[in-house]
């Protein structure tokens, strides 16, 4: 079985190409974090792609954030799947309560608990294994990002992280096999993250502390197999959890799922590792591979893709979350090739209509929608030795204008007017280091200087050992 992650940082953005997409990554479980679409947002091409079946959370707080997704091919249909960690979570399509909740209700209130699901930041779908009595819970989330001086929104993190480690145990307690999969905000080591800085402060972060508890942490990931197969208790001391990457690659650095696309830190690989696919110690026996896949553009992230030696016995019956059970899909599954009959957005009704004709797919319309894959999948160019773009010329505007045939005299201001445009603004100043164009941008961050302008280096992010990367010249505008 193949599984990947993804946090594809709005679906929408890659509507026209989703289903070959799909089929690129060719994951048996795809798993999607910040959708960032809601339920009325959501399109057929999107939501009921051929051979899969899918499976939506999306926030309630606010629309274009947030939510996750997963798509499950035909063959690895889940038998029940549930939106949210905890059992209050309020959807109006059908969602499965699929039990083992351990204590969570004792940990939280029941309005924390609601909290915690109110920003769709997870998908839980069961799925059966072949040959047993055994289940696999695939646990899909999207962990939240909060800022250490946020008091409020760091508490907040820590809770869903507890939340998710309580759920995920009690799936163990019950005899299951767990996979967690997602984007968790958090970088686990040193190595794992491009500049780590002081290692005393980095360890001080009680996200971090918080994933070194859960996943299995006992020295060389080499002889996890051994002390998995004696050890089958659950609270075992060392984390229940394997990080699948570092069992294959315990010692690999500047390998990285995530990076600053403002600062263009990509180009440097200068990022974290914050995405994960963790799965329990007993599964670790049965996994074939990980790889983070860096060559996969179109997001800020990049997917990991991993192989576990397990069979699923797909579900005759499709769980009731599945999007081909909205009303506004009329209820039903649909043939791709009937999606090809309109380039027109339908509604609801136009799609009961639909379903009823037998579709003749629109070759043209079809040939269009093969978007190519190269935007998405290429090799990354190292643009590093890339000349700053001339700013300078950017700047200048440039205005010609033709001799006025009017003798009339001058409009003082508008000359004016003109002059400064002929003029164009100064030309940026050039950084110290590399005696190259500066850029100039805003500060965003509240306080006395929002809004300011500032020059600084053109060139990408970057480690500071780095020369190639941004230097560190700054002057007000
Ligand atoms: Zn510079």
């Amino acid at each position: 079985m193949k599984i990947v992650t993804w946090n594809i940082n709005g679906l929408r953005a890659t509507k026209q190409s989703f289903k070959q997409l799909l089929e690129f990554t060719d994951a048996d479980i795809l798993c999607l974090q910040e959708t960032k679409i809601t339920k009325d947002l959501l399109t057929s091409d999107i939501a009921l792609v051929d051979g899969y079946s899918s499976y939506f959370s999306f926030s309630q707080k606010r629309s274009g954030y947030s939510g996750v997704a997963t798509f499950c091919k035909n063959l690895f249909s889940p038998v029940k799947a549930q939106a949210g960690l905890s059992s209050l979570h309020e959807v109006d399509a059908g969602n499965d309560i699929i039990g083992c909740y351990g204590n969570l209700e004792n940990m939280f209130e029941s309005k924390r608990l609601k909290e915690l699901d109110l920003e769709g930041r997870a998908i839980i779908t069961q799925h059966q294994l072949k040959g047993g009595k055994e289940q696999l819970l695939i646990i899909n989330v999207y962990c939240p990002r909060a800022d250490l001086d946020d008091v409020e929104r760091y508490e907040y993190k820590v809770d869903f992280y507890k939340a998710l480690e309580e759920r995920a145990k009690s799936f163990l307690h019950k005899g299951n096999y767990v996979i967690i999969v997602g984007d968790f905000n958090v970088s686990h080591k040193a190595i794992d993250h491009c500049d780590p800085s002081d290692p005393v402060s980095f360890l001080d972060n009680k996200s971090r502390a918080w994933l070194d508890g859960f996943i299995f942490n006992d020295g060389d990931y080499s002889t996890v197999s051994n002390k998995l197969k004696k050890d089958r208790s659950v609270d075992v001391k060392s984390g229940c959890f394997v990080d699948t990457f570092r069992y294959f690659y315990p010692t690999k650095s500047d390998i990285y799922t995530c990076w600053c696309t403002s600062s263009r830190a990509r180009e440097t690989n200068y990022g974290t590792r914050i995405d994960y696919v963790f799965c329990d110690r007993y599964l670790a026996n049965l996994l074939k591979s990980c790889e983070i896949l860096t060559d996969f553009l179109g997001s800020d992230h990049c997917p990991v893709e991993t192989l576990v030696d397990i069979d699923i016995v797909p579900s005759k019956h499709l769980p009731k979350l599945c999007t081909s059970f909205y009303t506004t899909f009329g209820g039903k599954q649909l043939k791709m090739s009937s999606y090809f009959n309109s380039t027109v957005k339908r509604s609801a009704s136009d799609f009961d209509k639909s379903s009823k004709e037998t579709p003749v797919p629109n070759k043209k319309v079809a040939k269009t929608s093969q978007m190519k894959l190269t935007g998405l999948f290429s090799k990354h160019k190292e643009s590093v030795h890339a000349k700053a773009p001339p700013c300078n010329k950017s700047n200048t505007v440039n205005v010609k204008i033709k001799p006025s045939s009017s003798k009339s005299t001058v409009n003082t201001d508008a000359s004016l007017f003109w002059k400064s445009l002929l003029k164009g603004p100064e030309p940026p100043p050039l950084c110290s280091s590399h005696n190259e164009p500066c850029v100039k941008r805003t500060v965003k961050k509240e306080g006395p200087n929002l809004g300011r302008q500032f020059y600084c280096c053109s060139r990408p992010e970057g480690h500071k050992s780095n020369p190639e990367a941004r230097c560190q010249f700054f002057k007000w505008c």
